[in-house]
């Protein structure tokens, strides 16, 4: 089950694999995907604000774990930049890491709405179950991997 752990590690995974080749994903933007990567699943938020206020805000919270609510969310989050067009792009490839991560799940609810709102369909890929722990093990050791060869890199420059 993607926790956000995983979901962090994978957007870092990614982003350091990558800047292995393009120095635009460096120690600053690979950052910034990591927090895109946590964005999806703000919507979780709607539980301890129902508790603390006893307002249900899930019905409009529930939004930011579709793509097009994380791309409002990432167009807004980062109007907070200065280089607003680059905090854009890594929010958006952290939660298209999200997104891919999440889709390997199996949903009792049906999936995840990723063309919501021009379909209402769910998509959903059903390899791993909410029980199953070993694709945040494996994503664990890959991430160790990478910083490992990462760390090796910057030491032989
Ligand atoms: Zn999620």
């Amino acid at each position: 089950m993607p926790d956000w752990l995983t979901h962090i590690l994978v957007a870092y995974s990614v982003c350091t694999v990558i800047g292995f080749r393009y120095k635009q994903f460096n120690t600053e933007n690979t950052v910034i995907a990591m927090v895109g990567a946590l964005l999806p699943d703000l919507y979780k938020l709607a539980i301890p604000i129902q508790n603390f206020s006893g307002y249900d805000l899930s019905i409009f919270i529930s939004t930011f774990h579709m793509p097009i609510g994380s791309l409002i969310l990432a167009a807004m989050f980062s109007l907070l930049f200065k280089e607003k067009k680059l905090v854009f792009l890594f929010l958006i490839l952290g939660f298209l890491t999200h997104f891919g991560l999440d889709l390997l799940m199996t949903y009792y609810t049906g999936g995840i709405y990723l063309f919501y709102p021009l379909s209402w369909s769910q998509y959903q890929l059903g390899l791993i179950t909410t029980v199953d722990y070993n694709v945040n093990i494996l994503v664990i050791i890959l991430a160790i991997l990478v910083f490992g060869i990462s760390h090796t890199k910057i030491n032989q420059n």
